[in-house]
This record gives structure tokens, sequence and C-alpha cells, in this order.
């Protein structure tokens, strides 16, 4: 039987050969994943023996990582801000810039108001569950064009006791819905790749849905249909806000200005990128 350190290393040295620079960080996880335990547990007892069914376990999926297949995809798990969701592959995983979003739509609503959402693409309802749980007076509908995405969203509502507040729907953009819904508040992190950054992107990248990273040449698609037709789904006051790629904040901005929206706001991520632009419907 093979050690828990043995079994780190030995996964080590061949994420390593496959590329993946954090590969220590990721054997560790994995392997308390397939345990079932904490880090501080590991660190105890790295001499401990891994029982053969765990150690099986733990190769397959050290084999399918070293593919590239992203982790979270892997353990089906992944974390944002306070939450830890359950990912499937037709989730978009979710990415720590989209907390700035999330904190700049929050920091726009009084903690008691009764808010109405719209999350555009939900996945596995990274930006819903978030807000809601920051915002306990709020309800929300999470749109997806994916059911097995929704399936996931619907995962995460369930294990943070939200779906009482929230509406799962699948469609495309504004076509699920009547022309008459509204929202106090419409959200969307669209795909917003160019074309050249998909084939030029990292192997892990290419395991993620397409439809939720494709953009179209310039990345910028979702914001051409979305800025106008957002227009009429928005009370006056209402807040539209999006997560945007980077140097797509001016073109954004200005789309969002000539379309009637004021009060625009920009926010830039932790590589300093601008990522983050809010209008308020007069
Ligand atoms: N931020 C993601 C990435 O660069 C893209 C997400 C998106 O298209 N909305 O991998």
């Amino acid at each position: 039987m093979a050690t828990r350190k043995g079994l780190l290393a030995l996964a080590e040295h061949v994420l390593r050969s496959a590329g993946i620079e954090e590969a220590g960080e990721e054997a560790r996880r994995i392997l308390e994943d397939v345990l079932g335990i904490k880090k501080q547990e590991l660190c105890l007892a790295p001499g401990a023996e891994v029982p053969e069914s765990g150690e099986k376990c733990f190769l397959k999926i050290i084999d399918e990582r070293k593919t590239r297949k992203p982790l979270a995809y892997l353990l089906k798990r992944a974390y944002f801000r306070n939450e830890s969701l359950f990912v499937n592959e037709a989730c978009l995983i979710p990415r720590p810039e989209t907390e700035i979003l999330v904190d700049s739509v929050a920091r726009q609503i009084i903690n008691d108001e009764e808010i109405s959402i719209l999350d555009i693409g939900t996945g596995p309802g990274t930006i819903a569950v978030s807000l809601l749980r920051m915002l306990p007076k709020t309800r929300a509908t999470l749109l997806d064009i994916s059911g097995e995405a929704l399936d996931a969203a619907g995962r995460n509502l369930g294990r943070y006791g939200l779906q009482d507040r929230a509406k799962l729907v699948k469609g495309d953009l504004f076509s699920a819905f009547d022309e008459e819904s509204k929202w106090d508040v419409i959200v969307s992190n669209p795909p917003y790749l160019t074309t050249a950054e998909l084939e030029n992107a990292q192997p892990e990248l290419k395991f993620e849905p397409e439809c939720a990273l494709d953009g179209g040449k310039d990345g910028l698609d979702f914001y051409r249909i979305i800025v106008p037709s957002a227009w009429r789904h928005l009370g006056s006051g209402g807040l539209l806000a999006f997560e945007v790629g980077a140097g797509q904040a001016e073109t954004v901005s200005t789309w969002l200005r000539d379309a009637g929206y004021d009060n625009i706001q920009r926010f830039r991520d932790y590589l300093q990128i601008e990522r983050v632009v809010i209008a308020r419907k007069p």
C-alpha cells in the first residue's frame, strides 16, 4: 500500500510534466477530496497509508487531469466568494473576477430592498446564488440556454436553501420572456472571448462550453443584443450590470450611453483590467 506522501510526490511529478503549474497544490486537493479529509489532517499524517480503493480513485483523477481537463470538472466543485458550487461540464467554471461584478451590484442595493434580479447565462448559478445569499429580500430569475447548466444551478440553489426565492428558466436571452416581464436588476457575465482569444487559449479552456465563452469575432456579440433589449425589461431606475472582457469596457459604455442609460460606472479586477460595467435606466 502506498502512503499519502508517496502518492502526492508521484502525482506532483505527473502533473508538472503535463505542464500544470500548481502541480503540488492540485495533487493535494485531489487527495483530500478522495479521502474526504481536510488539509490539516493531511499535513498531520503524511505517512499514513492510503487504502487501495482510494489510491485507484486518486490515480484515475490524476490521469484525467493530465489531459488538462479542469480540476473543477473532475471534483465537480468550484469555489466562489463564500460558496462551494456544484459544477458540471455544461457550466462555465466560476472565476474570481466575477466577484467584482457581484460586489458592484450588491453595493447598489440596500440590504432590505425587495429587488428582482435576472441573471442571464447563469451557468451553475454563480452570480445569482451569491446575490441571493448576500441580499435576503431579493428574488432571482436564473436564465440559461443549457438545461444541464440549469440542473447545476438548481442543485446550488438547493444547497443553500434558496429555491423559494428563485426561478430557473431555459432559453435564449430575452426570447424566453414575454415583452412585459420586468426586473430591477439585470446582470450578466456573457460569453465575451474573441475568436482569436479562444483559439490561443490555454488547454483547460477547450473543455469548457464554447457557448459560455465565444463572443464572436470581436467578443461583443452578446452586448450588442443585451444592451438594447434589456431596456424594455428594466423599470425606471433599473440597473444593468455586465462583466466584460479585456479592452471591451469603453465600447460597452459607449453603447450603453447611446441607448439612453446613465450613471455608467466601470470597475477594475485584481489585475487592474476594466472588468465590470454598470449603468442605470433613468
Ligand atoms: N473570464 C473567462 C476567461 O477568460 C471568460 C468568461 C466569459 O466569456 N464570460 O476564461
